[in-house]
């Protein structure tokens, strides 16, 4: 995946059902909600992550979609979808996502997403979109939208199903910010932690998983084997 590193404060902006504003100012944008992420086939789309919009207009237009899926009908003409403006600061990182190429290409600008909550803090406004709000966004020349140039390309790598995390042997665990799936690796050796595993009765890789506590910036961990899934 893509890694994109936020070079100078810019605001990036979400689209969410307007009942749902309530809660996001006082908890911030959340992983692992019930996602509003549906494609042009009704599927749900990602794996928990929070999802931004780099250009305010691609959101109306996700709005939009949004109001489509959830009231088949335009339904933004009342308000019932909203877009945040988040306020992202320099060196905030996110991802690209590439997960729906024709929403992509359509896009004026990047489609962003992260495992990191938005805290409250960082959400500057909410509009309310209606039908004029779409009307505009139909007429508008999304040609002429180009990206601000604030979004830096920092990596390119593809994405590992289990990444090595590793573990420092006078600090104990480096916890990433991140939820996900690790290898415990051991930095001394350069190899996968093993431990013995009462189920299998063997030594066996330790998985760490990580995910986060509900409307907090913390993350739990659990250390299972690897082959089992059994806690190790
Ligand atoms: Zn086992």
């Amino acid at each position: 995946m893509s890694r994109i590193w936020i070079s100078k404060g810019t605001t990036l902006y979400h689209a969410t059902l307007t009942k749902n504003v309530k809660n996001i100012k006082k908890m911030g944008l959340v992983p692992f909600q019930p996602t509003l992420w549906v494609d042009a086939y009704g599927r749900r789309q990602g794996q928990g992550q929070v999802f931004v919009f780099e250009q305010k207009l691609d959101a109306i237009g996700w709005a939009g979609h949004i109001g489509w899926e959830f009231f088949k009908k335009t339904a933004t003409d009342d308000g019932k979808v909203s877009v945040l403006s988040i306020r992202s600061p320099r060196g905030d990182q996110w991802e690209v996502d590439t997960a729906d190429p024709a929403l992509q290409l359509s896009s004026t600008g990047l489609l962003l997403k992260r495992y990191e909550t938005v805290p409250p803090s960082r959400i500057t406004a909410v509009k309310k979109i209606y039908l004029k709000d779409m009307r505009a966004f139909v007429a508008s020349d999304k040609s002429k939208k180009k990206p601000k140039g604030r979004l830096i390309e920092v990596e390119d790598e593809p994405e590992p199903e289990i990444v090595g995390m590793p573990k420092y042997p006078d600090t104990g665990f480096y916890m990433p910010k991140k939820a996900g799936e690790y290898v415990l690796w051991n930095v001394e050796d350069d190899e996968p932690v093993r431990r013995y595993c009462d189920t299998c009765e063997d030594d066996r890789v330790v998985e760490v998983h990580v995910w986060p506590m509900e409307s907090s910036g913390y993350f739990n961990e659990a250390e299972l084997c690897s082959a089992c899934g059994a806690e190790i």
